[in-house]
């Protein structure tokens, strides 16, 4: 077993099995909201969720963190350090220190219990508005009827599920109590979270006694609703971060994130700015997934948040998700002159932008300049214009006319 001084810098340790307890639709787990799921565990296999937190699976992963040997569910982390990008196993090791460290696995050394998670992600079912073409049917409904009825059940591997498409959160409101009183912070997710019973219910439990001015509370939305009374509910918290999901500017947004419409997303977006924007103790963010679609289109929809951040006196966080699955929509796979057009065509844009929103854009700038690091695929290339033109011709669209540089590949 490593020093717990020398874990952090170890090549696999992540301290997220040790803080974080996260569940996934239909009462599934995962390690982490960006690890891949745990098939071996399902609801089935625990009582309820204090029992998944010290399972026999848990355990065994937590022994192997500490040995620092790698773990098959978090491929996405290291093939995202592998390209030389900082994963989310990184940042989460950084933002612990050392001493918390030792707190935190002491438990594990000596009984082999961990402390009650720090963090509780929540999945509170696949209802959603949206059948945006890169997601999964675990994630939403729509895109679940669509992987099932336009392409037979097989969308270059990724099968629809069961249940009429819809899943629920698996988890209810009872076990998630006990955890509630101990969490620092609460993330729930979709689905669109807005649109679910269980999201409700929770916040409903979160507003009696104290519980909401002593976490912190994360909630992800697709901007299709705008429902004051929740915001209200939302500025209850000690601090709330509402993360908004947009993926580019206008039409193109439109079209990444079907059927919405950008006047419809624009004018909610611009509501919860305007609501929230004098309310210190709310953060919002903006969450765009980096994909094949929004490479050369990124910087608009920089832009329009700069705009807004000026037109209603706020700041907007701007997390940027790197899109790993399904990989054929990944940049990656481009042809390397593409990506090598791509990253100069960045780089031009941030070099005409202040220090300070330069230093907002690192990240993005470090992704760019990866690119080039990983080589073009050819079977995955083809494997996106087959389900792109798949889904253009079923929802008669054309690609062109949002990404016109693609009819060069
Ligand atoms: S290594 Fe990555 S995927 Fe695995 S638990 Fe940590 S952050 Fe999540």
């Amino acid at each position: 077993m490593a020093n717990d001084s020398d874990l952090l810098k170890g090549k696999h340790f992540c301290i997220r099995p040790f803080t974080q307890l996260s569940t996934f639709n239909d009462g599934r787990f995962r390690l982490c909201c960006s690890a891949l799921e745990d098939e071996r565990i399902s609801r089935t296999s625990f009582t309820d969720l204090k029992d998944l937190w010290n399972s026999n699976q848990l355990i065994s992963i937590r022994e192997k963190l500490l040995n620092d040997e790698p773990i098959p569910e978090c491929k996405n982390c290291y093939s995202q350090e592998g390209r030389g990008g900082i994963s989310d196993r990184i940042q989460s090791n950084q933002e612990l220190s050392d001493y918390e460290v030792e707190s935190l696995i002491r438990g594990i050394k000596n009984e082999n219990l961990a402390e009650p998670p720090v963090v509780l992600d929540i999945r509170v079912g696949n209802l959603c508005h949206l059948r945006c073409q890169s997601c999964y049917p675990s994630l939403s409904n729509l895109v679940s009827k669509d992987v099932k009825e336009i392409f037979n059940n097989d969308r270059k591997g990724v099968v629809s599920v069961d249940n009429g498409h819809r899943l629920g959160s698996g988890v209810n409101i009872d076990e998630l109590k006990p955890l509630l009183s101990t969490a620092q912070k609460l993330k729930v997710i979709g689905g669109e979270p807005m649109l679910n019973s269980f999201t409700h219910e929770v916040l409903d439990q979160m507003m009696t006694g104290e519980i909401s001015q002593n976490i912190e509370f994360h909630i992800h939305t697709n901007l299709m609703k705008w429902d004051q009374n929740f915001c209200e509910k939302l500025e209850r918290f000690a601090k709330t971060r509402l993360c908004m999901s947009v993926d580019a500017f206008g039409d193109l947004n439109s079209y990444i994130r079907y059927p919405s419409q950008w006047n419809h997303i624009s004018k909610n977006l611009e509501a919860y700015l305007s609501f929230f924007n004098t309310k210190k103790n709310v953060n919002l963010a903006i969450s765009p997934v980096i994909q094949i679609f929004n490479l050369f289109h990124i910087h608009q929809l920089i832009d329009y948040i700069l705009e807004l951040e000026i037109k209603y006196s706020t700041s907007v966080s701007l997390d940027f998700i790197y899109l790993t699955d399904p990989s054929y929509y990944s940049p990656y796979i481009l042809p390397l002159a593409i990506k090598e057009e791509a990253r100069e065509e960045f780089d031009r844009y941030y070099n005409q932008l202040n220090s300070d929103v330069q230093q907002r854009l690192n990240g993005l700038k470090e992704f760019y300049e990866s690119l080039s690091r990983q080589k073009e695929n050819v079977a995955e290339l083809k494997k996106f214009k087959e389900v792109t033109n798949i889904y253009d011709s079923h929802r008669e669209l054309r690609v062109l006319d949002f990404v016109p540089w693609l009819g060069t590949i």
